[in-house]
């Protein structure tokens, strides 16, 4: 037999300290959320409700769908909704696809004449 059992214990000695490492159970969205901040919804100024079709202008809160496919690197916005018509989860989702539900404050920037509408602030409620 060798001395791996000291060997082991020594290990275990080590990895308890170590404060600075972030820590796997921490919330995992915040990388995610920081991809939708700013994030294109429409062109123009205002985006539309897909359920009850108001027209959401600046600062209105919304909540937004999101997919991606998983050879995508970037999500894309699929549908928005008004604070009203907000669903609570994102329900059905598709195989082989990144889907994230996630509420907002519109926001709006502009380029010279042209305007679209934008993710302020996003706040991740679901992913499937
Ligand atoms: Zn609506």
């Amino acid at each position: 037999m060798t001395d791996s059992h000291a060997w082991l214990s020594v290990v275990s000695d080590s990895t308890l300290e170590s404060p600075d490492q972030p820590s796997p159970t921490g919330p995992p969205d915040h990388h995610l959320e920081t991809q939708f901040d700013g994030k294109q919804i429409t062109t123009g100024e205002t985006a539309p409700c897909h359920h009850c079709g108001d027209h959401l202008h600046e600062g209105r809160p919304l909540t937004a769908r999101a997919y991606r496919h998983s050879d995508e690197p970037a999500y894309t916005i699929a549908t928005v909704y008004c604070a009203g018509c907000a669903p609570v989860g994102l329900g059905k989702t598709t195989r082989g696809c990144d889907d994230v539900l996630l509420e907002a404050d519109l926001g709006l920037a502009m380029a010279g004449q042209t305007h679209w509408t934008i993710l302020v602030e996003p706040t991740i409620v679901a992913t499937g």
